[in-house]
């Protein structure tokens, strides 16, 4: 079963888009007004003010960048800094049961081409506290956000991902999920065990999202998706996994019909050993 999540604040926010050419642009230039937490030249931390959950938060790179292979490295790695500080600075505050946290690229759900971080906390039972409330949290631990992380984890030679049957390569991992949501649904893992982004190193985060991007441009190249979206649940949210999963999903126009909404059921039109054989190849 779909887990649900009811975001009915966005609702006025699709109603309402303020008229800028970019919103992140605007935000930058301070034309547009929104509940910032922190900024430097290489990055901003702002509330999402029409959140899907109470505390969601976005890292947004502040150069126009619409694809994250047009970041530099260094400004790549600051950003995923960033997201490892912005989850830690959600946890100190919001004390979520877990996060699911993404990136939308092309007509798949991104409202702004400008690329973003989500960082949406997941709760067992959702708080009931005033965005102002959360937002005055939110500057008062700012100071979270410049704590250094912690690194843990275990060596690599878990077993978690030994159960799987399509494996593209092993460090990082890349495999298929097995019970895809779309053609050409591709999952990448660290080879150490973690299980919650924070808990690798800057250069290995920075490595897993490099090999991310080969990924998903070999999908882009195979597949002709409208867009994608590349995403990572831990904590308590459905379908996480002990060992930690970046999934890259893309997304066809249409895609769904009865099977799916009524049906519950995914229909794929492609078997996993095409699908191995087409990704293998692409990323030689
Ligand atoms: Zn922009
Ligand atoms: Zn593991």
């Amino acid at each position: 079963m779909y887990d649900v999540l009811f975001a009915p604040s966005r609702g006025r926010y699709i109603g309402e888009k303020p008229k800028v050419d970019c919103l992140f642009c605007g935000i930058r230039k301070g034309e547009v007004w929104t509940r910032g937490i922190y900024q430097d030249d290489q990055i901003m931390v702002i509330m999402n003010i029409f959140p899907y959950s109470p505390g969601h938060i976005q890292v947004i790179p502040p150069r126009h960048v619409e694809d994250p292979k047009e970041l530099y490295d260094g400004e790549f790695e600051y950003a995923l800094d960033f997201v490892q500080r912005g989850v830690s600075l959600v946890r100190e505050v919001m004390r979520p049961d877990g996060f699911n946290i993404g990136i939308n690229l092309g007509k798949a759900g991104a409202s702004v081409s400008h690329l973003h971080f989500q960082i949406v906390p997941r709760y067992k039972r959702t708080p009931k506290i005033e965005q102002e409330e959360i937002h005055k949290m939110y500057l008062k631990n700012v100071n979270v956000l410049k704590r250094e992380l912690e690194i843990k984890g275990r060596e690599k030679g878990c077993k978690c991902l030994s159960r799987y049957g399509y494996v593209v390569k092993k460090d990082p991992f890349v495999y298929l999920s097995e019970s895809p949501y779309n053609r050409g649904h591709v999952i990448v893992s660290p080879a150490r065990h973690v299980s919650d982004v924070c808990e690798l190193s800057s250069s290995e985060l920075l490595r897993l999202f490099k090999e991310v991007v080969k990924v998903k441009d070999s999908v882009n190249s195979i597949y002709h998706p409208v867009g994608m979206n590349i995403g990572m649940n831990f904590g308590d949210v459905p379908n996480s996994s002990e060992h930690l999963q970046i999934h890259i999903i893309p997304r066809y126009d249409p895609e769904s019909g009865f099977m799916e909404v009524i049906g519950n059921t995914r229909v794929v039109v492609e078997s996993l050993d095409q699908t191995y054989e087409r990704i293998k190849e692409a990323l030689g």
